[in-house]
């Protein structure tokens, strides 16, 4: 993948992550992970690094609170223990890999992305139970009248 790419990539997985933010299911379901696996999820507070890295403004950038995994995303083992320093946390992680805060961003705005998939796979089982709960009850109609209609007959 090339650089622009990526970066299209990167904007768009953050802007519908914003819009998924506001949305109810989805927040619903995400705050449900803990519940459907736990330990799986841990907040941490970071440094949204807007303009690059420190050496060029990256130092200036809201601080945020993003849920990430609590594995390493490139090899599944444990992340370090996040540590406060100043008003951010930071960890190493065991495994080596260092995670970025930049990443860490788009991780969480990931699993914000699966969280909406699974409120929409949610929102199709409720309407298909709902079709499928109204279709048995108007045959039980339905074969209730032709009943009552075979007697009179
Ligand atoms: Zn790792």
């Amino acid at each position: 993948m090339n650089l622009l790419t990526t970066y299209r990539k990167r904007r768009w997985i953050r802007r519908e992550a914003d819009i998924a933010r506001t949305e109810p299911d989805t927040m619903a379901r995400h705050a449900q992970t803990e519940e459907v696996e736990p330990g799986s999820l841990q907040t941490v507070t970071l440094r949204d690094h807007i303009g690059g890295p420190w050496w060029a403004l990256g130092l200036f950038g809201p601080i945020v609170s993003v849920d990430i995994g609590t594995h390493c995303p490139r090899c599944g083992q444990p992340r370090g223990l996040p540590q406060w320093r100043g008003r951010v946390q930071t960890w190493t992680n065991p495994c080596g890999h260092i995670d970025r805060p930049a990443a860490l961003i788009d991780e969480a705005s990931e699993l914000l992305l699966g969280a909406r998939v699974d409120a929409q796979i949610q929102r199709i089982h409720n309407r298909n139970n709902l079709i499928a709960a109204r279709s048995a009850a108007q045959t039980r109609a339905n074969r209730a009248a032709r009943a009552k209609g075979y007697t009179h007959a």
